[in-house]
């Protein structure tokens, strides 16, 4: 298995893990950008968004965010962002949702 996060997800690599649940695994960024940086993936390899179909799943995941959101103690403010495929940033080519938090961030988008 080359994936990384199939790897964690399978227990053959190891992650400081922070939520789990039977479809969704949640797990600290191994090089956080912010004081809080937690990667939520699905157990299952899907590449990325681009392929991402199933809503029960993607209910799933954003709903593991909240609850990472939760138990970092975000009240004060957070982001969740995927980037997706290659002009998107993507570098670990299986679904993850970042959320970031533990600091003010600046803006992101223009306005
Ligand atoms: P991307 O650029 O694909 O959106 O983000 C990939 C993220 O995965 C990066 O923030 C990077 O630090 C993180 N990452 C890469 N390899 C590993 C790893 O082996 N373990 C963990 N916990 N995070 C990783
Ligand atoms: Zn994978």
């Amino acid at each position: 298995m080359e994936c990384i996060f199939c790897r964690i997800a399978a227990g053959t690599a190891t992650a400081r893990i922070v939520f789990e649940s039977p479809r969704v695994l949640a797990f600290e960024d191994l090089h956080p950008q912010a004081p809080v940086h937690v990667l939520v993936v699905p157990r299952e390899h899907i590449d990325s968004l681009w392929e991402l179909v199933d809503a029960q799943l993607a209910g799933e995941l954003l709903l593991a965010a909240a609850e990472v959101a939760r138990r970092k103690g975000l009240a004060r403010g957070f982001r969740v962002l995927t980037n997706a495929r290659r002009d998107g940033g993507q570098e670990v080519e299986h679904l993850h949702l970042h959320i970031v938090g533990g600091k003010r961030l600046g803006r992101m988008l223009p306005g």
